[in-house]
């Protein structure tokens, strides 16, 4: 094999400004990081993404069955790959799948400045069965998904719904790009649980052949054959090769597309769990209710006590 060291570039688009420290656990496990890269000779760009600790601390706000802490990670997994194409501080992502006739109600995930959170709103007594997996059907009936693109500096938003059809969420989301955007789509998940808590991973690669982001084409040209190559090769990932704690995120790129002429890496920002619930945030949402609501809602000392639906905190607000 003929090594060139050239070939893999680091390079900084300024694709997040908030690059945290990582702490040592992070370094040491390669969790909790978003990498970006692009193919430039096959105008390709991808992210891939690995969620440990903030992961378990996002799915332990609720007390969730198995299938559905799985759907909830892949979400929180598709949240990151998605809102790692943002550039802008401020600028957020946010996903959200409404049931129509399945078993859970409604989830909602968004990602801002490499801040996760999300959530899975559902009926704990459908779940008495408790199987570790359900279908997206079983989970979502005939539902929708809408995927939010919210551009801080313009005050731009860009929304896009299509129906949760096939076998999962990324595949819904490949679809958003497919329909609209017009920008063809491969993604990859997986995730893993054990005594040492949740692994979820992923993968998205894209075809941007203009080169440019956020044109409008006329048809997706899933058929080019730059595109093939390039998406072949990321169906070739293994499950575990990508949620593989010990294996850095340069290299699992380096493994899939070592062939290439050039492949640049933009190291992202270490993610972490935020909420951006206040009581400054619920005072404002309940001051928006008619008098007569707040008085409904009010203990007899006046107290109003409102949940936040992403972390479980209860905030007492005066009413
Ligand atoms: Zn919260």
């Amino acid at each position: 094999m003929v090594f060139r060291e050239t070939r893999l570039i680091s390079f900084n688009d300024g694709m997040s400004p908030h690059i945290r420290r990582m702490t040592d656990t992070q370094s040491q496990t390669f969790s909790d990081r978003l990498l970006g890269f692009a193919i430039p000779e096959r105008h390709c760009r991808g992210r891939t993404v690995r969620l440990g600790p903030v992961l378990d601390e996002i799915l332990s706000a609720h007390d969730y069955p198995t299938a559905l802490r799985h759907c909830l990670s892949e979400a929180l997994v598709l949240a990151a790959l998605m809102g790692g194409l943002l550039k802008g501080e401020g600028d957020q992502l946010t996903m959200q799948a409404q049931s129509e006739g399945g078993i859970a109600n409604l989830l909602v995930c968004d990602y801002r400045d490499g801040e996760l959170r999300g959530y899975i709103e559902h009926d704990p007594a459908r779940f008495a069965d408790g199987g570790a997996s359900a279908s997206l059907t079983t989970l979502f009936g005939r539902g929708h998904l809408a995927i939010t693109f919210d551009i801080a500096k313009t005050g731009k938003r860009y929304q896009g719904i299509v129906p949760l059809e096939g076998e999962s969420l990324s595949a819904a989301v490949e679809s958003y790009f497919a329909q609209s955007e017009q920008v063809p789509t491969r993604i990859r998940t997986a995730i893993s649980s054990g005594a040492s808590g949740t692994l979820a991973a992923g993968l998205l690669v894209q075809h941007l052949p203009d080169g440019e982001e956020g044109r409008e084409r006329l048809h997706a040209r899933l058929d080019h054959p730059e595109w093939e190559h390039v998406s072949i090769l990321a169906d070739s990932l293994r499950h575990e090769e990508l949620a593989d704690p010990e294996l850095p995120l340069e290299e699992l790129i380096w493994r899939l597309y070592h062939e290439e002429d050039q492949v640049r890496v933009l190291p992202g920002p270490v993610l972490g769990k935020g909420c951006r619930c206040t009581e400054a945030h619920f005072e404002d949402v309940l001051s928006r209710f008619p008098k007569e609501d707040r008085r409904e809602m009010a203990d007899d000392d006046g107290m109003i006590v409102v949940d936040c639906a992403f972390c479980s905190r209860a905030f007492a607000i005066q009413d």
